[in-house]
């Protein structure tokens, strides 16, 4: 090695970041500059695009243009904020430049609320973008939450228009209380390229891999047949909270009766109160969570339609995802398929938990995750609303809470759908130690149906919550509310079967069951409760009682008929298959559970259908331990 004197070392000149501010900039140091403006008493220069001064005109040596580069140190930081600047007396060319990062604190959404009112720097996703009447907000999203970032053009002018969903930025910006909330004031927003962008990308995707991981619960009762379902509920939790930490709404489309309210209720809870904990954004859980009841028991085109629509909207209107498609107590099968199609072709994702009758080769492709009991060698028992209050206990941040709040809920769900699996008594056992016997339960049940059905299209939001007892804050209105409703339901099918009864025309069929027919077009009141479906149930019911099993029940109308069951072995969805083969031009479809379920035809044609309905009926065996079944209905 050889001496080198002073003058032969390079000068060490400072270079401010882009993501620097006012703030970095400290007395005494050499900073690179471009001149930007060349005026009568000076030179403005840019230190970076946000950091600019004047180099007085008093302290230039020479003369500049536009562009030229030029070292300087920082003179004065003036009362209104300007900078003034003098010449270092360093050439910029030979010097060594050394990087000026910014002196923020580098924080990811989870830590917001100990740099209050306090600058600091932040790497995100874009989740969302609305422009607002005054400024445009940014959803950014890492992983560790959600948080609203606020910048400012001028009244309803999109800042920063060249960023967009999706994009992985660094902003720097003020934390700040905003009616009680947090909310980021951006000062800087930088589209991070390439490498940079994929490493923060690859950070906060392992950010959400770990916090969309379930709560790490025990069933609520020991039962082989949820063990066995159990990872799969947990792919679905962790699918829901990934899609809510990532800020994609979740739409749930459940069926319109009992079961369904008790599986979706609960998991809607959940997933608000795991928004409300994920985002610092008071009405995310407003927007990103929607349930809507479905008619049928699969997914109408008509509803599927209406989704869409209006998930587009948000996304045109509000800067929204598309949603991720969460179906419950329904979506197992071929007639849920051009729905699903639909959806697809707009990437929505599905996921659906339903314990009718599936054919999971139909929709398999269609959907991310199909949690079924039939794929398990299971039935209908496992009703839907056990499943998801399992579901919601994964997802819902404070699980000990929900637990205690859902303990009456899969008994109540089981006896809507009429579960005779083994667990039904330790799930009552459970519903007995938050104060609910047997027939409160059958009524918190009846009441429920009796609510959809008015409900119709809407969610019924409170008054469900109020009904099944979740979220509910006043128990007494709980209990008074489901007393009317409960005995409201019972009197209107007492009406009903008034009506309906002397109509029933009973046969006794090959196979030694019996068979009762009603037309429950004419022979009931039509255009209120009870439906046609629960109608014929209710018949049925009342026609075991009287006269005992084997017994079928058929509750027909113009284009469409419903089946119930007793002590026989009923395929319905095969039968439909048959049926739709066998009979050319009318126009069969359907299905439900095995034993019980619905068909439609056109209309010209329902003699035959009916017919070669009976003839299969009367050719199905008779189940020979008459004392363990038991009819669901839908
Ligand atoms: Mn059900």
């Amino acid at each position: 090695m050889f001496n080198m004197s002073d003058s032969d070392v390079a000068s060490v000149v400072y270079d401010l970041d882009p993501a620097c501010s006012v703030d970095d900039v400290q007395s005494g140091r050499p900073y690179l500059a471009t001149v930007n403006g060349v005026v009568k008493y000076g030179v403005f220069v840019d230190l970076t695009e946000s950091v600019s001064g004047l180099v007085h005109e008093s302290a230039l040596a020479d003369s500049y243009e536009v562009g030229d580069d030029l070292v300087v140190e920082l003179d004065e930081r003036k009362a209104n904020g300007d900078l003034a600047f003098v010449p270092a007396g360093i050439e910029p060319i030979g010097a060594t430049l050394e990087r000026v990062t910014p002196d923020y604190d580098v924080i990811t959404t989870g830590q917001l609320e100990t740099y209050l009112e306090t600058t600091i720097q932040l790497e995100a996703e874009i989740a969302q973008v609305r422009q607002t009447g005054g400024p445009t907000i940014f959803q950014l999203l890492d992983g560790h939450g959600i948080v609203p970032a606020a910048a400012f053009e001028s009244a309803g002018v999109r800042a920063y228009p060249e960023v967009d969903v999706g994009d992985v930025v660094r902003v720097i910006g003020s934390v700040e209380r905003h009616e009680e909330s947090l909310q980021l004031e951006i000062d800087e927003l930088t589209v991070l390229e390439s490498q940079e962008a994929a490493e923060t990308q690859a950070t906060i995707d392992d950010a959400v891999a770990e916090r969309a991981a379930p709560n790490d619960v025990d069933p609520l009762v020991e039962w082989s047949a949820l063990d066995e379902m159990w990872p799969e509920l947990e792919r679905v939790a962790t699918l829901l909270r990934k899609s809510i930490l990532e800020g994609r709404p979740v739409s749930v489309r459940h069926h319109a009766d009992g079961d369904g309210m008790c599986a979706s209720v609960p998991l809607q809870r959940a997933l608000e109160r795991f928004v409300a904990d994920v985002s610092e954004d008071p009405e995310a859980p407003d927007h990103a969570i929607r349930r809507l009841p479905s008619k049928a028991p699969f997914y109408e085109l008509e509803d599927a339609t209406r989704d869409l629509t209006q998930a587009l909207e948000d996304r045109a209107r509000h800067g929204q995802k598309l949603p991720l498609v969460c179906m419950l107590d329904n979506g197992s099968t071929e007639e849920d398929v051009p729905s699903y199609e639909t959806l697809e072709h707009y990437d929505v994702p599905i996921v659906v938990v339903d314990h009718h009758h599936p054919d999971p080769d139909a929709v398999a492709h269609l959907v991310e995750e199909h949690v079924n009991p039939y794929l398990h060698g299971e039935d209908y028992a496992v009703t839907t609303g056990m499943l998801c209050v399992e579901l919601a206990r994964m997802v819902d941040p404070e699980p000990q809470e929900t637990t205690d709040e859902l303990a009456h809920v899969p008994a109540v769900a089981g006896l809507c759908d009429r579960s005779d699996a083994d667990a039904m008594a330790d799930y009552i056992d459970l519903a007995d130690e938050s104060g609910y016997d047997e027939d409160d339960l059958r009524d918190v049940g009846e009441a429920l149906d009796y609510t959809a059905h008015w409900l119709r299209y809407d969610d019924g939001r409170h008054l469900v919550d109020d009904v099944l007892n979740v979220g509910c804050d006043d128990p007494e209105r709980h209990e008074e509310l489901v007393d009317l409703l409960a005995e409201r339901s019972r009197e209107a099918i007492d009406t009903q079967l008034d009506a309906a009864l002397p109509h029933v025309e009973s046969e006794d069929l090959e196979n030694g069951a019996s068979l009762y027919r009603i037309d429950v077009e004419n022979h009931a009141h039509r255009f209120t409760y009870p439906a046609p479906g629960k109608t014929t149930g209710a018949v049925h019911d009342h026609m075991v009682e009287e006269h005992g099993e084997p017994a079928i029940s058929i509750g027909f109308g113009p284009d469409f008929a419903v089946l119930r069951s007793d002590g026989v072995r009923l395929d319905i969805p095969e039968m439909v298959s048959e049926l739709t083969d066998d009979i050319v031009g009318g126009g069969v479809s359907g299905g439900g559970h095995l034993v019980v379920g619905s068909i439609k035809y056109v209309e010209g044609r329902r003699e035959e259908v009916l017919d070669s309905l009976v003839e299969k009926m009367a050719a199905a065996e008779i189940d020979e331990d008459l004392g363990t079944t038991t009819t669901a209905i839908e």
